[in-house]
């Protein structure tokens, strides 16, 4: 069910589902019903209530809303969401887009947030504009984990694409193994975390493990479209 999860304080946690918790998302085909007791028993395996793991309708864009505890499921049109005090159960779905969770620390009550970071967020700032939104709100001592994603050395782009984004977002220059022009999103998420004086924290004892194209536990929308999406989660126990 999980490919990794760490309480990180005490009643914090912070995870990343695998291919065994199933396919979590609404929108590529899966039966809906099938996706909603996935969605069940991972709550049940997190130890929070059905119902209450806040997922958001994900658009690419590089907007951050507040999380409110609250009776809705799937919050619309947002690519990262902040729970002030940590209340809330929060997700976020990717597939070869980069999944990041956010935790204020240390103590209870801090600000949680995740984002899920993909070549055009990463281009349009929505890493900076979730640190900002949890700042404004009174969040210090930022921790992050940059969940697993496409590496840089699979994330194969054309030409044209690198140089548009690698002169906005240095870091994220790469090439691909086999010697083609690609984008490294997980070193330039963790790139812009830093800059911004974030604590970025490992994610698995072994990195190599991180990239969703070579692990067949994770799901890729490279390797796989249709197959499913795999979850990033913080919640408090
Ligand atoms: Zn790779």
């Amino acid at each position: 069910m999980f490919f990794w999860r760490q309480e990180i304080s005490p009643g914090r946690w912070v995870a990343f589902t695998s291919t065994g918790a199933g396919n979590l998302a609404q929108h590529v085909g899966d039966e809906p019903a099938s996706v909603l007791r996935r969605r069940r028993a991972l709550e049940a395996a997190m130890g929070v209530p059905g119902g209450s793991l806040r997922f958001m309708n994900q658009t690419h864009s590089a907007d951050a809303v507040l999380a409110g505890p609250g009776p809705i499921s799937e919050v619309a049109g947002a690519d990262a969401q902040v729970c002030p005090d940590g209340s809330v159960a929060l997700a976020v779905m990717v597939a070869d887009c980069v999944p990041v969770v956010l935790s204020a620390g240390p103590g209870p009550g801090g600000a949680s947030a995740v984002i899920h970071a993909g070549r055009q967020g990463v281009l349009t700032g929505v890493v900076a504009n979730t640190v900002g939104l949890m700042r404004r709100g009174g969040a210090q001592d930022l921790m992050a984990w940059i969940g697993p994603a496409i590496c840089g050395q699979c994330y194969e782009v054309p030409q044209d694409m690198r140089r548009e984004v690698t002169a906005a977002v240095p870091a994220a220059w790469a090439t691909t193994r086999w010697g083609t022009p690609g984008l490294d999103l997980p070193g330039a998420v963790r790139n812009q975390l830093t800059t911004l004086g974030v604590e970025v924290r490992a994610v698995a004892d072994d990195p190599s493990t991180l990239c969703t194209l070579d692990n067949e536990s994770l799901y890729s929308h490279r390797r796989s479209p249709a197959a499913g999406r795999f979850a990033g989660l913080i919640w408090t126990t």
